[in-house]
């Protein structure tokens, strides 16, 4: 009788634990549409050549909440996925040397406007690595975003990377973001991994879910390493971890410097998207760069457009999955199973605000070979159509 309530307990828990993950992922998707909306149109108005100089300030401003509001979306998501386990490690091949430079390079403008210095120190003895380089960079772009945050005008951050043991085909790198900050008591280094745990009471900039540790120190967790600090109130403090590492021959495709834009002219493209506002962006983003654009508003339409054209005539299907009358992953699939030869060619890239990895999955099993997470950045559009 006794285990039978438990089981039954048990399956209540578990029921309203993926319930919570649906609502989540549903959440997620609603809160992402209308913000790929606003970042989408802010970028368009930046990049147009005769905004005038007073919006242009506005418009960063506007830009500048909205990345933050997004952030705040991504955080309160990871640690759901923490929570009910749903966090999954994807390791590829990547260049933790690169991986490090972008970090800095996107934290650097933050430290410029504090005059902080930052210098980053790289030991290694091999160039490439296996693992899960969005995470490792997510961590990092973290620790030196607090860096910043709590560390006084005219301070110092130092970045360093060290191969600092090999075994075999692996190796232990040490990652470690050092300040010369406010620092942090001794009892209240343990308090800070919590969620929600904002120690310091002055200095701050009001900014911040107290999310950011939590996530960070399970990410390294899940990578197999261990997240840890030595602090001294008004010296400064250090992050550090370390992760054994498969060592990878392989060589990344090179990443897109920041408005750097491929030549796209005469690429067409065949875009499924049922939100008008949000084809609209899409066109205007491509367009700008010489792309051919044929929109389609459903899943149907989408794969009676591919059967009208000939055969090679788009270069890459992007692809919306929440569509009225057909989803994106039924006309995905749909379109692999067409008798002719470019069905299984072409390049189909999922374009979608669920972000969680069965999302992905799913896409992947449809027969898509790319994801692209609303809202996106006009280079990631176009990385992307360059690679399809
Ligand atoms: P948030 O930065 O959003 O408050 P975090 O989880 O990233 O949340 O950090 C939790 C708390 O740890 C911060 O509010 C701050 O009190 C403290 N902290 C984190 N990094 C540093 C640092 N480099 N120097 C001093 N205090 C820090």
């Amino acid at each position: 009788m006794k285990n039978r309530l438990i089981k039954v307990e048990l399956q209540k828990e578990i029921e309203s634990s993926q319930a919570k993950s649906e609502f989540l992922s549903q959440m997620s998707h609603e809160i992402r549409t209308p913000m790929n909306a606003i970042i989408g149109l802010t970028q368009i108005a930046l990049r147009a050549k005769d905004t005038p100089p007073a919006l242009v300030g506005q418009l960063k401003e506007i830009q500048t909440s909205s990345q933050f509001l997004l952030s705040l979306v991504n955080d309160i998501l990871d640690i759901t996925k923490i929570e009910n386990s749903k966090m999954k490690i994807s390791p590829v091949p990547f260049g933790p040397r690169n991986l490090m430079e972008q970090a800095e390079s996107m934290i650097r403008i933050q430290a410029e406007k504090k005059n902080i210095q930052m210098v980053f120190k790289c030991d290694l003895q091999h160039e490439y690595f296996v693992g899960d380089a969005l995470r490792i960079k997510q961590v990092i772009i973290n620790l030196l975003s607090n860096a910043v945050k709590f560390t006084d005008t005219n301070g110092k951050i130092v970045l360093s990377l060290s191969e600092v043991s090999q075994k075999g085909e692996e190796s232990e790198l040490l990652f470690s973001v050092k300040d010369n900050g406010i620092g942090i008591a001794k009892n209240d280094l343990e308090l800070i991994f919590q969620s929600f745990e904002q120690v310091t009471g002055v200095n701050r900039l009001g900014q911040g879910t107290g999310l950011g540790l939590t996530i960070s120190s399970n990410l390294v967790k899940l990578m197999g390493g261990n997240l840890s600090v030595a602090s001294i109130v008004g010296q400064g403090s250090e992050f550090f971890f370390s992760l054994w590492l498969p060592q990878s021959e392989s060589v990344e495709a090179p990443a897109l410097e920041e408005n750097e834009t491929p030549d796209l002219s005469g690429i067409r493209v065949l875009l499924a998207e049922d939100n008008s506002l949000n084809a609209e962006i899409v066109i205007c983003m491509l367009e700008d760069e010489g792309v051919i654009v044929d929109h389609a508003v459903d899943g149907q339409v989408v794969i009676d457009m591919f059967k009208a054209h000939p055969e090679g005539y788009y270069n890459i299907i992007l692809m919306d999955i929440q569509m009225p009358v057909k989803s994106g992953l039924a006309a995905a699939m749909e379109i692999r199973r067409l008798n002719r030869p470019d069905a299984q060619k072409i390049p189909i890239v999922a374009m979608t605000a669920n972000t969680f990895k069965e999302d992905k999955d799913k896409a992947m099993e449809a027969g898509m070979n790319g994801f692209i997470a609303k809202p996106f950045r006009v280079e990631e559009l176009y990385q992307i159509i360059n690679c399809g």
